[in-house]
């Protein structure tokens, strides 16, 4: 007997057919024997249209109140689950996260789990219930309503299997796995058997939109053994998400390439070259809490020097007329910015021990006539900017090049 966390994303539960289905896959694993305690997260859309309601009553709907409608979506699914699970003849409860006491912070819209009581829902269990929790919300200290942010059901199903000391944490989701890269682009993509957690980590941030990232850093710091798959398939191992250690010999060198086109690229010419300046530009950037993500500084002629970094798309029109505004203080010559960039993404804890793969990936985008205008590494990354045309044309010559059809 296992006890395992199973989370179901919205598409997994869009329609009273679909969370029927839930309900006979959940019975599957309590017919097995094991403990099912189950995570759900709003029908698919549900928390977009909440969001739209409110947004049309106030542009800037209040914090508190906005959670107090988000959590509706999960709260639907929740009692249709466990109906749908009486209705197959098994013992079920739901729980919301103020019930279960998902305790956070009181950041709403972005809260942090502190804590769980997992007492109320380990005797459930043990009296032979399917435990049914909305994801995605947790309760502060005074009650108050808070959810976790987009995404957030993937960190409740893994900060209830750390509390339950779970055998597994299963996030069912469209898609039956993780793949070494979109497939609506490679058709060749691969799902993985396995991926490292911090492979994992590097490909949320870098824009697969899998697992909310959060999720996958409770994971691994709580160590959950956390598997994807997919609901819509009734076989099907998914990918593991492992810790390095366990991770066979036959590790391919790269696992995956990730990509995104939300950022823009910000470039500032011609600024003096004295200590400070790089505070001078980007420290009013981060007081406007615009995020940052790739930063250059060249070396230029006649003790100047140019910046180039990148912001999210949606910032960049704010992001250059906050620099435009600034340009007579910095003293630059010249502020160029360009929307039309991709970055791209090489990511594989095989780099560690293998020289070359920079020079693979710097090649393999010559050959295609492909300009890198930017580059930044970390010791399990490689990524690159480019021109947005590009894009597709990238992540498939470097699929083939790095040989991932062929990986899993
Ligand atoms: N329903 C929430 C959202 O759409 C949480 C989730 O689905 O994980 O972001
Ligand atoms: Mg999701």
């Amino acid at each position: 007997m296992a006890l395992i966390v199973q989370k179901y994303g919205g598409t997994s539960v869009g329609s009273v057919e679909r969370i029927k289905h839930v309900a006979e896959r959940v019975a599957k694993f309590k017919m097995l024997g094991h403990q099912v305690v189950v995570v759900v997260s709003a029908m698919s859309g549900e928390t977009n249209r909440l969001i739209d309601l409110a947004k049309k009553i106030q542009k800037d709907p209040d914090p508190r109140e906005m959670d107090v409608l988000i959590s509706t979506g999960e709260q639907v699914t929740i009692a249709l689950l466990t109906m749908a699970l009486k209705d197959l003849g098994l013992k079920a409860r739901s729980y919301t996260g103020g019930q279960v006491r998902i305790l956070t912070d009181s950041a709403h819209t972005k809260a942090r789990i502190l804590g769980i009581d997992e007492d109320n829902i380990r005797a459930d269990l043990n009296a032979g219930k399917v435990i049914v929790v909305a994801g995605f919300q947790g309760v502060d200290e005074a009650g108050n309503i808070t959810t976790l942010g987009r995404g957030g059901s993937d960190t409740t199903g893994v900060a209830l299997a750390a509390a339950l000391k779970a055998d597994e944490c299963q996030i069912y989701t469209d898609v039956d796995g993780v793949y070494t890269t979109d497939p609506r682009i490679v058709p060749e993509a691969r799902r993985l058997k396995t991926i490292t957690f911090e492979e994992m980590l590097e490909m949320a941030s870098l824009g697969s939109k899998v697992l909310q990232i959060r999720s996958v850093e409770f994971a691994g710091k709580y160590k959950v053994k956390l598997r994807v798959l997919s609901s819509f398939q009734e076989e099907g191992e998914g990918t593991l998400i492992t810790f390095e250690e366990e991770n066979n010999m036959e590790q391919a060198i790269i696992s995956g390439i990730a990509f995104n086109r939300d950022e823009a690229k910000i470039t500032v010419l011609g600024v003096p070259d004295t200590p400070g300046v790089a505070y001078q530009i980007l420290g009013p950037v981060a007081d406007t809490n615009i995020d940052v993500d790739m930063i250059i500084q060249n070396t230029g002629a006649n003790n100047t020097t140019d910046f180039t970094f990148t912001v999210h798309r949606n910032e960049y029109a704010r992001a250059m007329q906050l620099l435009n505004g600034m340009q007579p203080q910095i003293k630059a010559r010249e502020i160029k910015g360009d929307d039309k960039i991709a970055k791209v993404s090489i990511v594989g804890v095989g780099m560690r021990s293998h020289v070359g793969i920079a020079s693979t990936m710097f090649k393999t985008l010559a050959e295609e006539g492909i300009n890198i205008q930017m580059i930044s590494t970390s010791e399990i990354k490689i990524s690159v900017v480019i021109d947005e045309k590009y894009l597709e044309l990238a992540v498939r010559v470097l699929h083939k090049a790095f040989n991932l059809e062929n990986a899993g």
